[in-house]
């Protein structure tokens, strides 16, 4: 068995150990012992799959596959994983790669550019306090200062890549030069229920979603909770809970696309006969695009502001992320949308990712496109997170007639 079929079979195959750490669960963290059998594994079908294989300075391994001149496509996605993670929220994409070179060249089709798949380290920052470190690297978006982080073993960054055969003097260096690249693709499971609720096994991702999360401090007063009347209590978690009813309510009155969410919580002094007297709360909102997630974000920030005045009890607000919106190529869009409708007999679902990508980093250097695939119920980041093999083959034949598209029409 060939294409989708064989990538979800490779997903599988590297659930267990020695590309796992774990024996009963999926868990493969950048720089892992897991990592080094994962790369090992990787290279073997890449070479295999008629590509030439370097291990970049990294630790991403890049397959690249020849073409006419020397500019490259790359496709790639992550082969790590969170703990006790599931097998396709990124392998599948880096398997669906390679697939889609082993047919081009089981039937000796040279593009006019390379095509490099790149399976990066890492993406989920499951080791280190810090995410998409491989993709960050190639695409230049990061600093000296990261190697630095260190894991909940005290390791650094430094200290891994060291024990791994690497350097931190040439971590940078993974930094490719746009000027080489005609584009970025990635494919991924949906991670969302969207598809499955429409009965689509794909979608072409529009945008990865723009972020900004907020830290609010509620300050009441705290107090016996058997003395304090209900009148005169001023109780910062009550307050907290309306404005976390007002958040989810501007959010379900916006556009589809437009989320936000209360994650995190810290209650002082969190005892049982206490009247709470300062709560802790982030708030994260995202959009495809700036302009609605701007205008949620204010909304909510004028509703907690009116909460807090009725309530006496007082706010403050703190912006402590602000990541702006990845927009996917309107061409290459079109074009996947094209080779996905030709293989599904359906029009493209044009789909915004909530979740980031690697596919963000690329974003600001090359034109980027990315495909999604239905996976059952919308669940990731578990063990049992799913994918239909007829859904993934479906993928992997609109990857394979998008690169060949691009052949015909580009340069
Ligand atoms: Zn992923």
């Amino acid at each position: 068995m060939v294409g989708g079929i064989r990538a979800v079979e490779r997903c599988d195959a590297l659930k267990r150990p020695p590309y796992s750490q774990g024996a009963d669960m999926l868990f493969r963290p950048y720089l892992s012992a897991a990592h080094d059998a994962t790369i090992a594994q990787l290279t073997a079908w890449m070479s295999e799959a008629g590509m030439t294989v370097r291990l970049d300075s990294a630790g991403n391994v890049v397959g690249r596959y020849e073409g006419a001149g020397d500019k490259s496509l790359i496709i790639a996605s992550h082969i790590d994983s969170v703990r006790d993670g599931g097998a396709y929220d990124g392998p599948l994409g880096v398997m669906l790669g390679i697939e889609v070179v082993a047919a081009l060249n089981a039937q000796n089709i040279r593009l006019p550019f390379a095509i490099e798949i790149y399976a990066f380290g890492d993406e989920e920052g499951s080791r280190f306090p810090a995410s998409m470190l491989c993709s960050r690297a190639v695409c230049g978006q990061i600093d000296a200062s990261v190697l630095d982080v260190a894991d909940r073993d005290d390791v650094t960054l430094s200290a891994a890549l060291e024990s791994f055969g690497l350097s931190r003097d040439t971590f940078l260096t993974a930094r490719r030069d746009p000027s080489e690249l005609i584009g970025y693709l990635e494919a991924h499971i949906e991670q969302g229920p969207v598809l499955e609720a429409e009965g689509l096994a794909l979608g072409v991702v529009t945008s990865i979603a723009c972020q900004k999360r907020f830290e609010v401090t509620v300050t009441g007063v705290a107090g016996h909770a058997g003395t304090n009347s209900m009148t005169l209590r001023k109780d910062a978690l009550a307050a907290a809970a309306e404005m976390i009813l007002a958040i989810e309510a501007v959010a379900q009155a916006g556009p589809e696309d437009l989320v936000a969410t209360v994650g995190r919580m810290a209650v002082g002094p969190n005892a049982p006969n206490v009247v709470p007297g300062e709560v802790v709360f982030t708030i994260d909102v995202r959009a495809g695009t700036e302009a609605p997630r701007d205008q949620a974000a204010d909304a909510i920030l004028q509703r907690i502001q009116q909460i807090a005045a009725k309530r006496e009890t007082p706010a403050s607000t703190r912006l402590i992320h602000d990541l702006p919106a990845a927009p996917c190529d309107p061409s290459m869009m079109d074009k996947l949308s094209r080779a996905v409708t030709s293989m599904t007999g359906k029009a493209a679902r044009p789909i915004v990712s909530g979740a980031g990508h690697d596919a963000m980093a690329f974003a600001g250097i090359t034109p980027t496109a990315m495909l999604f695939i239905r996976c059952k119920d919308g669940i990731s980041h578990n063990p049992r997170e799913a994918v239909d093999p007829v859904d993934v083959d479906l993928a992997f034949r609109a990857m394979l007639a998008f690169v060949q598209d691009l052949g015909t029409t580009d340069e």
